[in-house]
């Protein structure tokens, strides 16, 4: 469902911050991408939902071909963002919600004015995705009154809404105090369990060991090491990855 094709990005003129990517990610596929900070995580993941523009190479996202820059700029390269950000949901560290709107309201934006739902069913939509997240009760509260495990599974939610074939995370825990990290974690592993293609940046091994069918290694750029759970951690081949696994402990 993602394909990336000899994917190069610099930074400006001279920092080369992805170099020859190349990953396919199958349909209902659940894919952990860690590695060293600056390594090039989430710049990878936003190149999935064409939040980042590459220079080199080519992205296939649920048969959209995203081209290098330049080739966006011209109008079948936009139709071609625009579709790519329908079908892919991102859930982001710093939860992105609005806080002058209610929950309920956060999750209908998106539907009434991207899709064009009229309020009534896109209210329907977005509770039947806050039970999917067990919060339906807050759904009238604003998400400052909301602990921050609720706010990112309000945030899970919201991406849920506009229904994604492809749904990214880029550290969704990270900014939680540690007694919220499992909620979300729970969350998570309950959408695996559903046939949704998802691709995670985190350093919770653990969920990364129990939920996922692939772990993706980066370390400068590169894609250095992929491999199923049980063998990257076990018997991880790079020395790179060897030395990473080394530090969690
Ligand atoms: P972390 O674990 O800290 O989130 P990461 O693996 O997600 O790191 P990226 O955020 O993808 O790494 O960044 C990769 C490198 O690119 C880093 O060195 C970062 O400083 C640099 N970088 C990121 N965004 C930009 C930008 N907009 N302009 C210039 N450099 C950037
Ligand atoms: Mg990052």
């Amino acid at each position: 469902i993602i394909r990336f094709e000899r994917v190069n990005k610099w930074y400006g003129r001279d920092f080369h911050v992805l170099r020859d990517i190349e990953l396919e990610i199958r349909r209902g596929e659940r894919v952990v991408v860690c590695g060293p900070s600056g390594s090039g995580k989430s710049t990878l993941i936003r190149c999935i939902n064409a939040l980042e523009p590459f220079q080199e190479g080519r992205l296939l996202v649920d048969g959209v071909a995203l081209g290098a820059e330049g080739s966006a700029q011209d109008k079948a390269g936009e139709r071609a963002v625009q579709q790519v950000r329908r079908r892919v949901g991102m859930v982001f560290q710093q939860f992105n919600l609005f806080p002058h709107l209610s929950v309920l309201d956060n999750l209908t934006l998106g539907p009434r004015h991207v899709a064009g739902l009229p309020r009534p069913e896109a209210e329907a939509q977005a509770l039947a995705q806050l039970e999917r997240v067990h919060i339906a009760e807050q759904a009238h509260k604003f998400p400052l009154q909301l602990s921050g495990g609720q706010q990112q599974r309000v945030a899970i939610a919201r991406a849920l809404c506009l229904a994604p074939q492809i749904l990214l995370f880029d550290e969704p825990t990270s900014a939680l105090d540690p007694e919220m990290v499992q909620e979300v974690l729970d969350v998570m592993t309950e959408l695996a369990g559903q046939g949704i293609t998802m691709v995670c940046v985190t350093h919770e091994m653990d969920f990364a060991r129990s939920v996922a069918d692939r772990i993706v290694f980066m370390d400068q750029g590169q894609l250095v090491e992929e491999a199923a759970p049980a063998a990257f951690f076990s018997r991880p081949e790079s020395a790179r990855a060897q030395q990473f696994l080394a530090k969690l402990h």
